[in-house]
């Protein structure tokens, strides 16, 4: 199937005989880096679209689900979020959605490759209105070495916002590095993996949980939320704490958040928490 048919942009995805079409006027930006494809299209009604190596990495119109989903959660679980980092993410939507908590004092993230930063500054200016924050880093390196060079119990949460496990992210979902992410947490320290499709991917997700645990977290949970560019429109982001249980999260301050949130709310939170019975018989056997 072509990606480009007419004025219409397809995501195959063979595996699960689907596809997801977006009506595109214009493709604004095509580039192929050390590391991969970038393209960029302007949508009829999604806004601008970032795809990497043929797949839908974010739109204008939907990413707020993913971006605030992969943040806010962990940061109001976590009791005192300092030190933040995110691997991959270098659209950089999620570094503004952590930048929002004004307890967090630095926040780095380490994308592989520069090209995506660069064309979300010229594609997706809004999520990259932080970037100059003075507590905001951006490296651009492999994010498996950094982990495992990182000093031990040198980041609070760290945040793998990846591209799918392949390529240069394959490693990004392995046990060796869930160890290097426990030992680079501190007291508390929680890890989030974007974690594909729970209608898709659940044996991907079943092993994602059970590297974390071998890895040494005490405690690893699914959150789940709708996100309709990705496959089967419908997506997940695991979060594991290093010492404790992952329920239970600072509601009043997420309540008063001193920010504006357009799908993150502590209901949303805790009910994202809540596992349908097919998830929890998958998670039963960790
Ligand atoms: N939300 C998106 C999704 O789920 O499809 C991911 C968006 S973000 C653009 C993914 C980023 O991960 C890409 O910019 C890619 O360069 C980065 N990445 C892939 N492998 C990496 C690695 N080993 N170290 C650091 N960044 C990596």
């Amino acid at each position: 199937m072509n990606r480009l048919e007419g004025n219409w942009w397809s995501e195959p995805c063979e595996e699960h005989g689907s596809a997801f079409s977006l009506k595109v006027k214009s493709r604004l930006h095509e580039e192929q880096t050390a590391f991969q494809k970038i393209e960029v299209y302007e949508t009829e009604k999604f806004g601008n679209l970032m795809v990497i190596d043929g797949f839908v990495m974010l739109t204008s119109r939907d990413n707020f689900l993913y971006h605030e989903m992969m943040s806010h959660p962990a940061l109001y679980t976590h009791p005192a979020p300092k030190r933040v980092l995110i691997i991959g993410g270098g659209d950089c939507g999620t570094l503004r959605e952590v930048l929002r908590h004004s307890e967090v004092e630095r926040a780095l993230q380490v994308d592989i490759d520069e090209g995506v930063t660069r064309a979300a500054e010229k594609y997706f200016p809004e999520l990259c209105e932080s970037n100059d924050d003075p507590r905001a880093e951006l490296h651009f390196a492999d994010g498996i070495r950094w982990v495992k060079e990182a000093a031990p119990g040198s980041y609070d949460v760290i945040i793998v916002d990846s591209t799918d496990p392949i390529g240069p992210a394959e490693g990004l979902f392995g046990e060796p590095f869930y160890g290097d992410c426990h030992a680079a947490l501190g007291e508390h320290g929680l890890l989030v993996q974007q974690s594909e499709s729970p209608l898709y991917h659940m044996r991907l997700l079943g092993e994602i949980h059970r590297y974390m645990r071998k890895a040494g977290f005490a405690d690893s949970h699914t959150l789940h939320f709708p996100q309709p560019v990705y496959p089967s429109g419908w997506w997940s982001a695991t979060l594991a704490r290093k010492d404790g249980p992952i329920e239970g999260f600072r509601e009043a301050d997420a309540a008063n958040r001193p920010f504006a949130t357009r799908y993150y709310s502590p209901e949303v939170h805790q009910g994202a928490l809540a596992l349908p019975p097919f998830m929890k018989e998958a998670f039963a056997n960790l």
